[in-house]
């Protein structure tokens, strides 16, 4: 009859009687059914007993002698050990106002007189095991963190389970309710009614969540059935859940730094609109803004600044597009309502609704060009930040996210090439020359191995007698499907990604090489500059491999030129001083190419061993219709005499520019006036037809004219 723990662990049951005779019908009855017995025959023992012995079950004679029964009973369940207990009450059958007190004094159940033998066993047993179970649930209960309540049809709390303890780890304390279920009240809240009328018609577990207004609280209830008219409703506090899941969420789709959304969620945003676009036969532009030169920020300045820069840069972004007059920007797609994104370092991207034909688009462009040209200032520091930007029509452009993006990057890189500071449009065209960044990179590393770069030579020549002083190494990449690669479009990418490293080394054995074969000419050696970018200072080996190429070629060092840009003296000063030391040591010439655009200061012009500046075309293109240009380049051209360095102006392309240049006392120049950028035939050709005596004019041997 008894399990097996029972057996063991013999439940212990207390038997108050005052008769002898029946402690022994009952004690015999409980002892061969596998019970320990404990007799007493008085109320006072019994209460001493179960205070020293604490049993599993009480059986009380409702007829004890001292003290009555009922306040036996009333004492047990007054104690912290008998709260539980099961206790049995023995009574006349017919004695109704016994049954009526031993119930009221906490009695568990009421044995008749003349007991039943048989049935008392089965009746004690069948007590404990459900105050067995009793006592486990109300442990549970009290273990899990939840609140329990009953809660009908129409969501109203019946009743709360759960002791008061629930309120504190559900963190209400703050709530200054008096009942833990004030704060409750499902009965105003459709989504929960619907969720418990679910529960109670199939009978399966609901889950709902809702937040608790103004208290940042965030509670899960699970509806459990619990009859036909009402469920349990068990209650969890997950706002710490939601808060991570929230955390969680801005992580994925948001950028830290600027707080704008990032590419992942701007791209599902563009799918939704590209969907609801289609719907409604709308048409919409993808605006792609990288900023000119802004690595060169970063890598000088360092990256607190580059982030402080960012910052403002998508503030005005934001404020510009928020702006919207003539266009419509109204995203109609709800919860997608996503019109500025930071796809990552200094490109963002704008999305304008409704916008189809060009001429609106380009208004926009412009006035975030204009938004962007007042200097910005950070720490100090003022500088002119420009925007490319590339510009992508739907349906026109792309009816894919992925599609629009990328021919909005490419659009932009084109912007790029054809000088920075502008917008322009992805148009078909573009599509067959348009290459990817990420294309690039493979294309890249495929051209070093198949050969596909090639060097070309751009004259440098006197200002005023036009004699030849010089070449520009210039490389160029010739594609085997997609033509002529502009350096424009791949030495960024070169840069970023290492590549330029190995394309250097090709470049500078290139250089020499072909110095050694025009020395072979007959007016004999030319010297040659080479591009130098900041990338490949970074490189350890810059020096070794330079060196080397010079020593293999067998030229004199004197022929070589090394090409650098202002970024170069500003990063690891220490460090780029001893390698241009060592350069200069070896008899190469060193020039500061692009000058004017750094953003450094003149001192540095006296501290490295610098020969030549390079006045940026920048300055020279527009010379006779600016004059502040016109200013600069004389400034520049001034203060380079002063201290003694050779200047060449480029990209002369006019005779105006030439004349200015010449009266301000400018050196060289370097241009479409005279020359492009010839290929290594051509440039040997011209170096045979300086020989030419026919070609001669007087004083001006080896003159291009
Ligand atoms: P850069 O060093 O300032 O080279 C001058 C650029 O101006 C060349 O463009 C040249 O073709 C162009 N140019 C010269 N005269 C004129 C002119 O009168 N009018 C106009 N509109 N343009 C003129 P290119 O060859 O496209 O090269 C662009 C840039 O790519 C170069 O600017 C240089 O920064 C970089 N680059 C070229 N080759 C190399 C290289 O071998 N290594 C590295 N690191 N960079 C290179
Ligand atoms: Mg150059
Ligand atoms: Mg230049």
């Amino acid at each position: 009859m008894l399990d097996d723990w029972e057996k063991t662990e013999k439940p212990l049951v207390l038997v108050a009687a005052a008769d002898a005779a029946d402690r022994k019908l009952i004690w015999g009855a409980l002892q061969k059914s596998g019970f320990r017995t404990l007799p007493a025959a008085d109320g006072p023992t019994a209460l001493d007993m179960f205070s020293k012995t604490q049993p599993d079950a009480v059986l009380l004679d409702a007829k004890l002698p001292e003290t009555d029964a009922f306040s036996v009973c009333q004492a047990i369940r007054a104690r912290d050990a008998g709260r539980e207990t099961p206790i049995f009450m023995v009574t006349d059958r017919d004695d109704s106002e016994s049954v009526e007190r031993a119930y009221s004094s906490g009695a568990t159940d009421i044995i008749d007189k003349p007991l039943a033998l048989l049935v008392l066993p089965h009746r004690i047993l069948h007590a404990l095991r459900t105050a067995r179970s009793l006592s486990d649930l109300t442990g549970l209960m009290r273990a899990i963190p939840d609140l329990i309540f009953v809660v009908n049809e129409e969501g109203m709390v019946q009743d709360g389970l759960s002791g008061p303890d629930a309120t504190h780890t559900l963190q209400l304390k703050a709530l200054t309710t008096a009942s833990q279920i004030d704060f409750y009240p499902c009965e105003n809240d459709d989504r929960a009614r619907a969720c418990i009328k679910r529960a109670l018609e199939t009978g399966k577990p609901q889950v709902y969540e809702h937040e608790l207004k103004g208290l940042d609280i965030h509670l899960e209830t699970r509806f459990v059935t619990r009859d036909k008219h009402t469920v349990l409703a068990i209650v969890r506090d997950i706002t710490e859940r939601k808060n991570s899941e929230a955390k969680i969420y801005n992580l994925a789709y948001y950028d830290e730094l600027t707080e704008l959304p990032n590419r992942e969620l701007f791209s599902q945003s563009l799918e939704r609109t590209i969907k609801v676009a289609r719907r409604d036969q709308q048409k919409f532009a993808v605006l792609f803004v990288d900023l000119d030169r802004f690595k060169r920020i970063n890598d000088t300045l360092g990256h607190s600044i580059g982030d402080e820069l960012l910052k403002d840069v998508a503030a005005r972004l934001a404020n510009c597009i928020r702006a919207g007059d003539s266009v419509s920007l109204v995203d109609p797609v709800p919860r997608g309502a996503i019109r500025l994104a930071r796809l990552g370092g200094d490109e963002f991207v704008i999305k304008l609704y409704g916008v189809g034909d060009e001429e609106t688009v380009a208004k926009v462009a412009s006035r975030i060009t204009d938004a962007l040209t007042p200097p910005f200032s950070c720490a100090g520091h003022q500088f002119v930040v420009t925007p490319s930007i590339g510009i992508a029509l739907y349906p026109r452009d792309g009816d894919t996210a992925e599609e629009l993006l990328m021919n909005a990057d490419s659009a932009m890189y084109r912007a790029k090439n054809v000088g920075r500071n502008n917008y322009k449009f992805y148009s078909e065209t573009m599509r067959t020359k348009s290459l990817h960044r990420l294309d690039l990179e493979n294309l890249i590393r495929l051209a070093i191995e198949q050969k596909q770069f090639e060097l070309h030579f751009q004259p440098k020549v006197d200002a005023k007698s036009f004699r030849l002083v010089g070449a520009e190494a210039l490389l160029r990449w010739h594609h085997p499907e997609r033509g002529t690669i502009p350096p424009g479009e791949f030495i960024p990418i070169a840069e970023e990604t290492g590549l330029i490293v190995p394309i250097g080394q090709w470049v500078v054995r290139e250089a020499c090489r072909q110095v050694n074969v025009w020395s072979t000419s007959p007016v004999g050696a030319v010297p040659v500059s080479v591009n130098i970018s900041s990338e490949q200072f970074r490189d350890n080996g810059l020096v070794q491999d330079i060196l080397g190429a010079i020593a293999e070629a067998n030229i004199t060092p004197g022929l070589l030129e090394l090409e650098i840009t202002e970024t170069v003296l500003l990063q690891d000063v220490d460090k780029t001083l001893a390698e241009l030391q060592a350069f200069k040591k070896a008899g190469i010439a060193l020039s500061i190419d692009d000058f004017g655009t750094g953003y450094s200061s003149l001192s540095y012009l006296k501290r490295f061993p610098i020969d030549t500046i390079k006045i940026d075309r920048s300055f020279v293109k527009d010379l006779h219709q600016d004059a502040d240009d016109a200013a600069i380049c004389a400034a520049i051209l001034a203060m380079s005499s002063q201290l003694g360095l050779n200047v060449v102006a480029e990209g002369v392309e006019t005779r105006e520019q030439l004349e200015f240049l010449r009266h301000h006392g400018c050196d060289h120049i370097q241009g479409f006036i005279c020359s492009e950028a010839l290929s290594p035939a051509d440039f040997m050709a011209l170096l045979e037809d300086l020989a030419n005596p026919a070609n001669e004019s007087p004083g001006q041997d080896q003159a291009i004219a």
